[in-house]
């Protein structure tokens, strides 16, 4: 997640020299003194104090290790699955059936369960603020695809192997 206090960057506008990176001070002569910031050195911005410069907020682990999703590639729906709007589930095999997490650009949003029977997966979800619903989906290729309903309402779902 970013941070919102850096807006991602990592680092804010120092608050001693107003990002100016250098101090400026009358001194008993009436000159003007000016000198390099100490807080921030002269550059006039410090690392975010939120997220410790990192620019991110909580655990970088959606970005698994690449060796290990490349070695559960034959498995045809172990691994993420992205939506247009950016939603996503993650299926993690679990003896014969799958684990599943489902979520947002935000972060996670539901977990649930998937049995694959030949292309078609059963999805049974439960939705942290929509509860428990079940669907279907196809899967073609690199591809996955069916309907959600969800409170009256059929949504096409469409989403890609990440
Ligand atoms: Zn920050
Ligand atoms: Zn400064």
């Amino acid at each position: 997640m970013m941070c919102a206090s850096c807006s991602g960057t990592g680092t804010v506008r120092c608050s001693s020299c107003n990002g100016r990176g250098q101090t400026q001070r009358l001194t008993i002569s009436g000159d003007m003194d000016i000198s390099p910031c100490l807080a921030c050195a002269g550059r006039g911005q410090v690392p975010c104090q939120f997220c410790g410069g990192r620019g991110v907020i909580g655990s970088s682990q959606p970005s698994a290790p690449p060796a290990r999703k490349r070695g559960l590639a034959s498995d045809k729906l172990e691994g993420r699955w992205n939506g247009p709007s950016g939603n996503w589930y993650e299926f993690v095999r679990e003896g014969e059936n799958y684990g599943v997490k489902e979520g947002s650009p935000l972060g996670q949003t539901g977990h649930g369960s998937a049995k694959l029977k030949a292309d078609l997966v059963k999805l049974n979800i439960e939705n942290s603020s929509l509860g428990k619903y079940s669907f279907e989906l196809r899967l073609i290729g690199d591809r996955l695809e069916g309907q959600l309903q969800i409170m009256g309402m059929v949504m096409p779902i469409s989403l890609n192997r990440g």
